[in-house]
């Protein structure tokens, strides 16, 4: 079976731009042997009022992402994604100052002080806002406490909701004949003020958009105020909630209809309220694709190095992703390595290209592609192929399965002398024993080990109650369910990149539901893409239904959908 034309790494492309596995990571994909990258610009004041925009982590600014991946401590709020902190230092000490559903929040003076005081200890502060931190972020009151105290800061501006959840809901909140002003209100004046802190006859007047932030739990409220204060009852009206990302929901309708419309539709926080005709061209200019994955949640268990490129994939298809992973590769020690005596090289993942090239560029004199010229090089799969290409190196050989069988296969008519099959610590032994079979001499190069990771207590419940959580290894099966302790169940349906995963969950009492039939991340997003196409959209009830339950219970639909499995090949290797 199934051994490619030499020179072709398989049909996924070699070529720069698939380099998803070098380069595709963030700042955080601390890759096994990646190359020291470039030290952000970590210049200017210590202290950084930072607003990271509406949700959506591609809003959020450069210099924001810049000083995100520079701080060494970052105060956040609750708005910000989860995204935004995927660029953080592993070492940088993130403070959660939010509230917590509109209850207590971390009082406000207290922040200021936390500010001053890292400040003082000679920390560079990021201090993480949703949207922009001067509208409505309470950053004004944080940077006169950091004058007082004599602190120089740095604002950078965001993107801030009251614009951009409209701008992704089709309406601009100016438009030439239809509004040549915008007002941005809050809708939730500080209880300890008086109510008359709004002058609703002032706003009613307002010749413009009125755009409300933070009023969704007073809607009819403020509809009913704005109409007695002379505002037509049949101004158009839209509420979007959580703007610009994957979980953006848009209602509409008129000061007279839009809070009953909210209330039927189940709209909540966070959302803003625009009141002016430009409502009306949400219909005309809505322009949000409705991914394949539009309000599916999707857990992804594998590795934070590795898990952005297919958390970028899975939310550029309208799903909203929850990363928890649940392992860890670390490099394992060892001499720089002299590949001069093989004339065959098995490379079994990514991670193996990143840290084999880490142990030739090690030698002295430092090694790179070059020293592998006398050697035939092997990849288990595409993804394996993309990271050699992206070292200088086309694979020779890739088997159209992406597992070790498929390999010894693919290899049958490669003479062999002798191979260094270079993988991890705990892989399996087919390559190497399949090899040493046909008399060839097999060094094995243990070059990294996979390791629990502790994914912290709100992420993990988010994982298990997502509609989707996907495994892509054996080793996400079992660290994962370790640390979710003993009993607890994904709610949603179980996705299994291939047959040796699926084998792991079974083992652990989880039938999956989705098996890919490439067993890949391309073939993991095909088979989930598949299953929610089945599945049609989610009942509404199944929003609130959620729970931890076993995965059969959670699947309404006892058909699997199985794309195909054929063989019994073990897919251990290629996406670890
Ligand atoms: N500084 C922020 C606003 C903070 S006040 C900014 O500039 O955007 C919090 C309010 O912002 C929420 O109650 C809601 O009205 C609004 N908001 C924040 N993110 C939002 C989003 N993604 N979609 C809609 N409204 C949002």
């Amino acid at each position: 079976m199934a051994e490619e034309a030499p020179g072709h790494a398989g049909g996924a492309g070699a070529h720069a731009g698939g380099g998803a596995h070098t380069a595709g990571d963030g700042p955080r994909g601390h890759h096994v042997g990646d190359a020291p990258r470039v030290p952000p610009v970590c210049d200017g004041p210590r202290v950084h009022l930072v607003g990271a925009g509406p949700g959506n982590p591609g809003l959020l600014t450069a210099r924001a992402l810049e000083l995100i991946a520079c701080a060494e401590v970052i105060l956040y709020d609750r708005l910000i994604g989860p995204e935004a902190l995927e660029g953080a230092r592993p070492d940088a000490e993130l403070l959660y100052v939010g509230k917590e559903g509109g209850g207590a929040a971390v009082p406000q003076e207290q922040t200021e002080a936390l500010l001053v005081a890292r400040a003082r200890a000679g920390k560079r502060v990021v201090r993480l806002k949703g949207g922009d931190p001067f509208v409505f972020g309470r950053g004004g009151e944080e940077a006169l406490a950091l004058r007082a105290a004599g602190i120089p800061f740095e604002v950078v501006p965001g993107v801030t909701a009251g614009i951009a959840a409209p701008a992704y809901a089709g309406i601009p909140v100016t438009h030439r004949g239809l509004a040549s002003a915008i007002a941005l209100i809050t809708g939730h004046e500080d209880p300890a003020k008086d109510d008359t802190a709004l002058d609703w006859w002032a706003l009613a007047a307002f010749p413009g958009t009125l755009v409300f932030y933070m009023g969704i739990g007073r809607l009819a409220e403020i509809a009913r105020r704005l109409i007695a204060a002379g505002r037509a009852a049949e101004e158009p009206v839209a509420v979007v909630q959580s703007g610009t990302t994957a979980q953006q929901r848009v209602a509409r309708g008129t000061l007279a209809t839009i809070a009953e419309v909210v209330q039927r539709e189940g709209i909540g926080a966070p959302a803003v309220t625009v009141v002016g005709p430009v409502a009306a061209l949400a219909e005309e200019l809505a322009w949000l694709p409705e991914g394949p994955l539009r309000g599916r949640t999707v857990a992804v268990t594998r590795a934070r190095a590795q898990a952005s490129d297919l958390a970028r994939r899975l939310r550029a298809l309208g799903a909203a992703v929850v990363q928890a992973p649940a392992i860890r590769i670390v490099p394992l020690p060892g001499a720089p390595l002299d590949p001069s005596p093989y004339d065959l090289v098995c490379l079994t993942s990514p991670n193996g290209v990143d840290a084999l090239f880490a142990r030739l560029a090690a030698g002295d004199p430092p090694l790179d592609a070059r020293s592998l010229a006398g050697a035939r090089v092997a990849a288990i799969g595409p993804g394996t192929a993309r990271a050699l290409a992206g070292h200088g190196v086309i694979a020779d050989v890739v088997p159209r399965r992406f597992v070790a069988e498929s390999l010894v296969e693919a290899l049958a008519d490669v003479p062999v002398r002798r191979a260094l099959v270079a993988r991890a610590r705990e892989a399996r032994e087919a390559l190497p024993d399949a090899l040493r079979e046909r008399g060839a001499e097999v060094d094995v190069l243990e070059l990294y080990e996979t390791v629990a990771e502790k994914p912290t207590g709100g992420t993990l419940s988010d994982a298990l109650a997502a509609d989707y959580v996907t495994f892509t290894s054996s080793s996400t099966v079992r660290f994962f369910l370790e640390a979710a302790g003993a009993g607890a169940r994904p709610a949603g349906r179980i996705v299994s990149i291939g047959p040796v995963t699926s084998e792991t969950l079974r083992a652990h009492g989880l039938e999956p539901d989705v098996e890919a039939a490439r067993h890949d991340v391309d073939g993991l997003i095909a088979a989930l893409v598949e299953d929610a196409g089945l599945r049609g959209p989610r009942p509404a009830e199944d929003v609130s239904a959620r729970g931890f339950s076993s995965s059969e219970a959670a699947s309404p639909h006892e058909s699997r959908s199985r794309a195909g499995l054929g063989g019994s090949e073990g897919n251990k290797g290629d996406l670890k």
